[in-house]
C-alpha cells in the first residue's frame, strides 16, 4: 500500500462538527473517506491518531484579506478613522511600504496567522501594483505552498486614480489594458479548477471608487469567459452609496447589475448597506457575502443583514479583512466576532455558533464556488483543523464545540491540509515563527514606519 492510499483513522475526538462521526473519520489521499460512528471501529487502518483531547472542525476557510496591510497594523495616520479617511491615509504609506521582499514577508506572515488559527485555505484580495510587484500572484502562489494552504488569488485592480475622480493617488493605480492583460497571465499560470485544488484565481477590481466602468464590465467578461470567480468591496459604508448616486447615478447594487456583476460566480466583501429590495435581487442572483465582522466594528462601518441576506438565498462567508482594519488575521477570532455582533442584532437564539461556524466553513466555501472544502463528510478534501481546550479559558466548559466561539479559541493544535499535515503541537511546519516575527518587524519598521 503506497503512502498516498494509507487508510488513516483520526480517533474518537472529544467532539466533532459532523453528524455521526462521534468515533472520528477515515482519511485517505487528500480525501475523507468515511465518518466513524461512536463504539466501532473501521477496517484496514494502517495509522491512528488518538485525538480524544481534541475538537475537530472543518479547516477555516477565510474569503476576505489584503495580506500586505500586515505592514501597517494600527498605523498612527489611519488609527481612530472610518473607511474613506483611513484609505486616503493608508494609500499613499502603501505604495512606499511595499515591494517584492516586504510583500512577500506580508504574505507569508498573514498566511501563517490565518493557519495558526486553524485555516487551511485563504482568499487574498490584493489591489496595489507598485513598480516592481508585477509578480505579486506568483509570490503569493509560493508562499501558500510552502505552508501547505489553499488559495484563491484575487487579481486586483485600481484605474481610477484622484485626476479622474477616484480616491487612490496615481502612484498606485494601473492602467485599464495592463490590467486586464495581466489578469489574463494569472488566470493562464494558476487557475487551476479541478476537485482539491490547490490555486484559483479570482477577478477582483478593488470597489466601485478606485476603478473605471470600463474595467468592471471587462473584468465580468473575462471571468465568464474564463470561468472563473468576481470579487469585490460592496456596501461597505454610506459614503460609498453617496459615491455611487453622485458619479453613477445609482446605488451600488444597481452599478453592480449594470455592470454585468450580479451573477452567482460573485461575492462581495462585507454587503453592509443594501435595502430590502436589494438583499432580495442579491438573493436571486445567488451572489456570495463575505460578512467581516471585526473589521466592521473597527472601522465602524455597520452591520452585515446575514439572517436576511441567506433568507433570500445569499452564500453568507466570513472573512477577517484587511490587516489593518482588523488588525490581525485569526480567523477564530473573526467567528467569535461574528456570533457577537449578529447577536446584538438579532438575539441570541437567532444566532448559534453553528451558524457562525458554519459561515467560517460551508459558506465561505460556498463564496468560493468550491463544493470540495468546507465540510467534514466522505468525498471531502481532508482539510481539518484540531483545538485542544487546555488553556485556562476552557476549564469548566460543557459543550466542547461551543466553547471554541464562546470562550474564545484562537489557537489550533494540529492542523491538516489535503490529508497532510500543515501544523503540528500548534506550530507551522513550513515556516519558522521567531525568524519570520523579526523579519517582518524588520521590514515594516524600514519601509512603513512601524515601531515594532
Ligand atoms: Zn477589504
Amino acid at each position: 500500500m503506497s503512502a498516498n492510499t494509507k487508510r488513516t483513522w483520526l480517533k474518537e475526538p472529544l467532539a466533532i462538527l459532523a453528524e455521526g462521526s462521534d468515533g472520528g473519520v477515515v482519511v485517505e489521499g487528500s480525501r475523507i473517506v468515511e465518518l466513524v460512528p461512536a463504539g466501532t471501529h473501521p477496517a484496514g487502518i494502517a495509522e491512528t491518531v488518538d485525538c480524544s483531547r481534541l475538537v475537530m472542525i472543518p479547516g477555516l476557510i477565510n474569503t476576505h484579506h489584503h495580506f500586505y496591510q500586515t505592514l501597517t497594523r494600527a498605523h498612527p495616520d489611519a488609527i481612530n478613522k472610518e473607511l474613506f479617511d483611513w484609505l486616503k491615509a493608508l494609500y499613499p504609506v502603501w505604495g512606499k511600504a511595499l515591494n517584492r521582499e516586504s510583500f512577500r514577508l506580508a504574505t507569508r506572515l498573514a498566511l501563517t496567522e490565518l493557519l495558526m488559527s486553524g485555516c487551511t485555505a485563504a482568499s487574498d484580495h490584493h489591489y496595489v501594483f507598485p513598480a516592481g510587484l508585477g509578480d505579486a500572484m506568483d509570490i503569493q502562489v509560493e508562499e501558500a505552498e510552502r505552508l501547505g494552504m489553499r488559495i484563491t488569488l484575487n487579481r486586483g485592480s485600481m484605474d481610477l486614480s484622484q485626476k479622474d475622480g477616484g480616491l487612490p493617488p496615481d502612484s498606485v493605480v494601473q492602467t485599464t489594458e495592463e490590467i486586464l492583460k495581466d489578469c489574463e497571465r494569472v488566470i493562464k499560470a494558476w487557475h487551476d479548477p479541478a476537485e482539491g485544488s490547490f490555486n484559483q484565481v479570482a477577478l477582483a477590481p478593488c470597489s466601485p471608487f478606485s476603478v473605471t466602468t470600463e474595467l468592471m464590465k471587462q473584468t465580468a467578461k473575462m471571468a465568464k469567459s474564463c470561468d472563473c470567480r468576481l470579487h469585490t468591496h460592496l456596501g461597505e459604508t454610506h459614503d460609498e452609496d453617496a459615491y455611487c448616486l453622485e458619479k453613477f447615478k445609482c446605488r451600488p447594487v444597481d452599478y453592480l447589475e449594470e455592470t454585468g456583476w450580479l451573477a452567482d460566480r460573485t461575492w462581495l466583501a462585507h454587503g453592509i448597506h443594501f435595502n430590502d429590495e436589494e438583499v432580495e435581487r442579491l438573493g436571486k442572483a445567488k451572489v456570495g457575502i463575505c460578512h467581516c465582522p471585526t473589521s466592521n466594528m473597527v472601522l465602524a462601518s455597520g452591520i452585515c443583514r446575514t439572517r436576511e441576506l441567506e433568507t433570500a438565498g445569499v452564500k453568507v462567508g466570513l472573512g477577517v479583512d484587511g490587516s489593518a482594519s482588523n488588525d490581525n488575521s485569526n480567523m477564530m477570532e473573526g467567528v467569535r466576532h461574528a456570533l457577537m455582533i449578529n447577536r446584538l442584532k438579532y438575539g441570541a437564539a437567532a444566532v448559534t455558533h453553528a451558524d457562525a461556524l458554519r459561515w467560517a466553513t460551508e459558506g465561505s466555501a460556498a463564496c468560493l464556488g468550491r463544493t470540495d472544502i468546507g465540510r467534514i463528510a466522505p468525498g471531502m478534501q481532508a482539510d481539518i483543523a484540531f483545538y485542544g481546550l487546555d488553556e485556562l479559558r476552557f476549564s469548566g466548559a460543557g459543550d466542547a464545540l461551543a466553547a471554541l466561539v464562546l470562550c474564545g479559541a484562537h489557537r489550533a493544535e494540529k492542523v491538516m491540509t489535503g490529508g497532510k499535515w500543515c501544523l503540528e503541537e500548534g506550530l507551522p511546519l513550513g515556516v519558522d515563527i521567531e525568524k519570520l516575527r523579526a523579519e517582518h518587524g524588520a521590514i515594516a519598521r524600514k519601509l512603513a514606519g512601524a515601531v515594532t
